[in-house]
């Protein structure tokens, strides 16, 4: 049976060139965006360069709950051996002056959508050989930075519940891997949607979305949980960051 890597937030940036890559090892994909016309743009580009994988496309709004489970129960009849969690927002402005409404279309999309997808992705292939989740989290999930505090903390939930996650799961002997990979900034179309405006011109230290889709592959294909590029723009592989307990204490801390 076709096996499929599925992507969330496909239709532009870091989503858009790791279905690239996925395409380049000839994985059939599952592309996730709401924007469907940049999906059959990439669909196209890809059958393009190889005509030999299977692409369906999907359009959901993941900010809403019901979408998330309607698109998770679409992908009941395929075999995903990849599902990597990219779908995401920034929101550049101090919490003094935040619009509440996008807080929490962020905290629903950054936060919630992937919980959920990640827990129903967890239940079904916990069991299954080489099965992996991939999460993208950024370097502000191990890092507030000013302006960005929202954001970060969001971040910072993605980073700790997929450490703890992948350390969960290796305590109770099942196969699936849970990684986290977390850029800095990336010259993608973040920016200017995290500051609402129009146009926004990178300048001084950034990566390309090629080069977070190589570092990608470079962390599936490696027994690493983190893939993060550190402020000197290093991409490093590592066991994870945040200390991680095995047990409640008998306080039930
Ligand atoms: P991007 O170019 O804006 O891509 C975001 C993707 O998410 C798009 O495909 C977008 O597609 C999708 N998306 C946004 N809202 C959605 C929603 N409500 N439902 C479904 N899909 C939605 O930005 P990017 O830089 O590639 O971001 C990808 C991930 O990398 C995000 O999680 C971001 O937090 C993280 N990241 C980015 C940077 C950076 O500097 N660029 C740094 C660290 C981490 P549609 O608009 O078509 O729905």
């Amino acid at each position: 049976m076709k096996k499929y890597v599925v992507i969330t937030g496909a239709s532009s940036g870091i989503g858009y060139d790791i279905a690239k890559e996925f395409a380049n090892l000839n994985k059939n994909l599952v592309l996730l965006g709401r924007r469907k016309e940049k999906l059959d743009v990439l669909k196209e580009e890809i059958l393009f360069v190889n005509n030999n994988i299977d692409i369906k496309i999907f359009c959901y709004d993941l900010s809403k709950e019901k979408n998330v489970y309607s698109f998770y129960n679409e992908l009941k009849d395929i075999v995903i051996e990849v599902f990597i969690n990219n779908a995401g927002f920034g929101y550049v402005k101090d919490v003094v002056d935040q619009d509440l409404n996008v807080i929490s279309n962020m905290i629903d999309l950054n936060i919630r959508a992937l919980t959920i997808l990640s827990t129903l992705f967890v239940k079904d292939y916990c069991d299954v050989k080489n099965a992996q989740l991939i999460n993208v989290s950024s370097i502000g999930g191990y890092s507030p930075s000013k302006s960005s505090i929202s954001y970060c903390a969001t971040k910072f939930f993605v980073s700790s519940f997929s450490e703890g996650l992948n350390k969960e799961l290796k305590i109770l002997g099942k196969e699936l891997r849970v990684k986290i990979l977390a850029p800095s900034a990336t010259k993608t179309e973040f920016m200017k949607k995290a500051k609402q405006i129009d146009e926004f011109s990178y300048s001084g230290n950034f990566n390309t979305s090629k080069d977070i889709a190589k570092y990608a592959i470079l962390l599936y294909n490696s027994d690493k949980e983190l893939g993060i590029v550190d402020k000197d723009f290093n991409f490093v592989l590592k066991d994870g960051i945040f200390p991680f307990r095995k047990e409640l204490t008998s306080k039930g801390e």
